[in-house]
């Protein structure tokens, strides 16, 4: 083995799949039951419906290297990501566009107008200076719409108090003077056409890499454990920062995600793939319709079932899957000690979101490996 990989997500397996092309023997471990991380899905059984395991994931990217990487190994359908919310029982397009705007102020505002309104709401706070989530908000869309649309939305995904979430939470969300609502500004965008287990199957398979599941870096009773690997094979590895120190700088802290899933007796449940849920009195954030993210396969799903997927948050206990990095300052502190640790540890290269404690797009995590691979491993 020229090279131990722990964890086979989109970061682990692009090393991986590199490292393998390039003539060099590589296994990858995981502690779960199957491959892909966060990006695995799977049929439902009842109806055949292709389900994210753990949340919806949604392709796209402005990165030109990485949509030719990803594109050897699979094709990507044309669909395109529209969001709705649901505020006091009344439904708005996402992200904030001038058709929400519109809708709210029950206004027929030009976009001179709506962008005037909005500075108007938006004067307490700078764009360009907002320290944190709330001021950022309040500047790009005004204090009303901020908290109709943001303000319990992101206490419910954070719990944690909107000034101690830093601003880059919410920059993720275009604000848009149209009335264009994709979700997403990226050049190119879609979703596998044949699954994203199919995809993540094909990066994997190579006569160079061998996979094992089931297998925690941290079990000493598997031989290819922290003790008797590290120092004796480069290792890339893509678990917790904080748990591959044993939590010797402290807990970073994490939000996790419960999945509700129900399979009904309708055709069509919500008429589109996410709806948000704004409000504080509902628990959770969103409900995920997957029939609708391939409307291709229309002909294969059952006409009278649908599957749905209730997404909640909350903090996470060691003991469940990380999802969301908070990001407070103390995990900031806390970060850059384990930053000095890693920095130590020979031959011990850290990735992907995890080992960064970063939130990362799967075109960031494969765009960060490809990186990784071509300045410090090859
Ligand atoms: P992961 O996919 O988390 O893989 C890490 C792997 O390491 C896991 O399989 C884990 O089991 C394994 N591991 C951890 N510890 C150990 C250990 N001790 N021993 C062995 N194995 C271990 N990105 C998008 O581009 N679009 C989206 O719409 C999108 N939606 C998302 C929704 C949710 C709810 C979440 C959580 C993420 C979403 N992402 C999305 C991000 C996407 O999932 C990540 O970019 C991608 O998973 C990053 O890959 P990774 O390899 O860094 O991490
Ligand atoms: N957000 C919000 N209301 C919404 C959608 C998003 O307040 O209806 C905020 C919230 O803080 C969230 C962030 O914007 O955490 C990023 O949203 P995105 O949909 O990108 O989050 P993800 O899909 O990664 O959970």
């Amino acid at each position: 083995m020229d090279l131990l990989i722990v964890g086979s997500g989109f970061f682990g397996l692009t090393i991986a799949e590199r490292a393998a092309a390039s003539g060099r023997k590589v296994t990858v471990i995981d502690r779960r039951h199957h491959i892909g991380g966060n990006a695995y899905s799977e049929n439902e059984p009842q109806t055949g419906i292709e389900v994210h395991r753990y949340g919806a994931h949604l392709f796209h990217t402005s990165n030109s290297t990485v949509w030719e990487y990803v594109n050897r190994f699979t094709t990507f359908t044309d669909y395109v990501h529209r969001v709705y919310t649901n505020h006091r029982g009344v439904v708005f397009p996402l992200p904030i566009n001038l058709g929400t705007i519109n809708q709210f102020f029950q206004s027929a505002h030009s976009p001179a107008e709506a962008r005037a309104l909005v500075l108007e709401q938006a004067g307490e706070f700078d764009v360009k200076q907002a320290a944190n989530l709330e001021e950022k908000g309040i500047a790009l869309i005004g204090r009303p719409l901020y908290e109709a649309f943001i303000r319990d939305y992101t206490a419910k995904q954070w719990q944690t108090d909107p000034t101690e979430l830093p601003a880059e939470i919410i920059s993720r969300l275009p604000v848009r003077y149209t009335y264009d609502n994709r979700y997403f500004n990226d050049t190119w965008e879609g979703l596998p056409t044949d699954g994203y287990t199919a995809w993540i199957e094909r990066m994997a398979d190579h006569p160079n890499i061998e996979v094992r599941l089931s297998t925690d870096f941290f079990d000493e009773s598997q031989p290819l454990n922290q003790k008797a690997t590290v120092g004796q094979v480069p290792v890339v590895y893509t678990g917790p920062v904080d748990r591959y120190f044993d939590f010797a700088a402290g807990e970073l802290s994490w939000r996790t995600l419960d999945f509700e899933e129900e399979v009904l007796d309708i055709a069509d449940f919500q008429g589109t793939p996410v709806m948000n849920y704004a409000d504080a009195d509902v628990p959770y954030t969103r409900i995920h319709e997957f029939k609708h993210f391939h409307p291709e396969r229309a002909g294969r799903h059952p006409s009278d079932k649908t599957v749905i997927m209730r997404e909640y948050s909350r903090f996470a206990t060691r003991e469940d899957e990380p999802y969301y990095p908070v990001n407070t300052p103390e995990d900031r502190a806390g970060l850059l000690a384990y930053r000095e640790l890693a920095a130590g540890e020979k031959d011990v290269h850290f990735g992907g979101r995890l080992g960064t404690y970063q939130y990362l797009d799967m075109h960031m995590a494969i765009g960060a490996a490809l990186s990784m691979w071509n300045n410090q491993l090859a």
